[in-house]
């Protein structure tokens, strides 16, 4: 791979990306709890006081933060107070999918500025150097005026924060050490997390989540996913598990997974379960998929809607008896799957209710239209403010290269 100047802020060396992580974790603080000290800067995040103070002078300097304030106190100095200025830098965000790259470069409200698309097969075999390609390209030269924070990918799998690892079956990648090798060729700080749980970020930051502390996200389409957002914060589980609800078994000796287990929900209710359905009832020729069976259905044919039906009746199921776990106060239903709700609906409700325990009937559904850029917006969050995620009990500690910092972002 080719060495790449760093863009913007940055530096190279390993010192210099401990430092530029501790400064987008500086930065996401003051996004998230802005106007803010010093003083509990260096206290939330458990950095030193003289290396806040470096980090926020540089911030100060390049514009991207300001003074907002001086904080009345009740002997000696007042304290200063900082604040983001939200035009001052960009963040890129990218949905890492098997065959597609869509990315956003946003500004620090999140506010896309521009969109990126690629064609991307994830299961070349040099697949991560064809995304480094893509993401030097979306960067744009070094020294570009916003500064560039970093860049967040959100991608389907098993993202493990702590040891900057990705397993993702559907692309080919186990045991990845993503965001280690794509920093190190690009230069900026790279987070990495599970595409769902991007989503559910977003929503918990920008959309029907900000006002629910509980609340869950299930996606449908090429897989089936699902991001738990429980007391405010992204449940993570041990190494970044939780959420595989799409390999949680549907049915004893079922078709079998992308994952290698038989009859998991994503095998009976996934794009290409019900493409092979549709094949063997000859709705479709080997060479038709998904558009097309959602094109029959809409044009009345009843054998596809039906597949679409009983897909809708058994994930009802599934995210019913899900709801009766985690008591969630709203249920959200996204994902490209979702072009097809209107035949999916009636037997998902229907079998989502009879589901429910009686005294938690009153959880809320609601459907996502489908939109690949709120995704890629998701990802972008793991760059900047993510209010949700800085915790007030001191207990942080810096960020890690190369992974979502859990200490800081969960
Ligand atoms: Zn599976």
């Amino acid at each position: 791979m080719s060495a790449r100047r760093p863009s913007a802020i940055y530096r190279t060396g390993s010192a210099g990306l401990t430092r530029d992580l501790n400064r987008v974790a500086v930065l996401r603080l003051i996004g998230a709890a802005g106007p803010i000290a010093r003083t509990h800067i260096a206290k939330q995040l458990g950095l030193s006081p003289a290396t806040v103070t470096s980090l926020t002078r540089e911030l100060l300097d390049s514009g991207i933060v300001r003074v907002a304030d001086h904080a009345p106190s009740s002997g000696g100095r007042p304290a200063v107070l900082l604040e983001l200025v939200g035009s001052a830098a960009t963040a890129l965000g990218v949905k890492v999918a098997p065959d597609h790259l869509v990315g956003v470069r946003v500004d620090l409200d999140a506010q896309v500025l521009e969109r990126f698309e690629l064609r991307f097969d994830a299961t070349a075999a040099d697949s991560v150097d064809r995304l480094g390609d893509a993401l030097a390209d979306w960067i744009g030269p070094a020294g570009s005026q916003p500064p560039l924070l970093g860049i967040g990918l959100g991608l389907p799998g098993v993202v493990d924060a702590r040891h900057g690892r990705v397993s993702a079956p559907m692309l080919g990648w186990h045991e990845l050490a993503l965001g280690d090798l794509l920093q190190e060729r690009l230069g900026v700080p790279v987070l990495v997390d599970n595409d769902v749980n991007t989503l559910a970020v977003s929503e918990r930051l920008y959309g029907r989540g900000r006002d629910v502390e509980h609340f869950i996200t299930v996606t449908i389409g090429r897989g089936v996913g699902l991001g738990i957002v429980a007391g405010g914060d992204i449940y993570r589980g041990f190494r970044g598990g939780a959420g595989e609800f799409g390999h949680t078994t549907g049915a004893d000796d079922g078709p079998l997974c992308s994952c290698g287990k038989r009859g998991c929900l994503e095998a009976l209710v996934a794009d290409p379960a019900l493409v092979a359905r549709a094949r063997r009832a000859r709705l479709l020729t080997s060479s038709q998929g998904i558009e097309k069976l959602l094109a029959l259905a809409d044009g009345g044919s009843a054998k596809a809607h039906a597949i679409f039906a009983e897909a809708g009746s058994t994930l009802g199921r599934a995210v019913g008896d899900l709801a009766n776990v985690l008591g969630p106060e709203l249920v959200l239903v996204s994902g490209e799957g979702t072009q097809a709700w209107q035949h999916i609906a009636p037997e998902f409700e229907r079998t989502f209710r009879a589901a429910l325990f009686s005294p938690l009937r009153t959880v809320s559904l609601e459907v996502d239209p489908w939109d690949d850029v709120k995704w890629a917006v998701g990802a972008a969050t793991l760059v900047l403010r993510v209010n949700l995620t800085a915790p007030l009990d001191g207990s942080a500690t810096p960020a890690r290269p190369g992974s979502v910092p859990v200490e800081v972002v969960a």
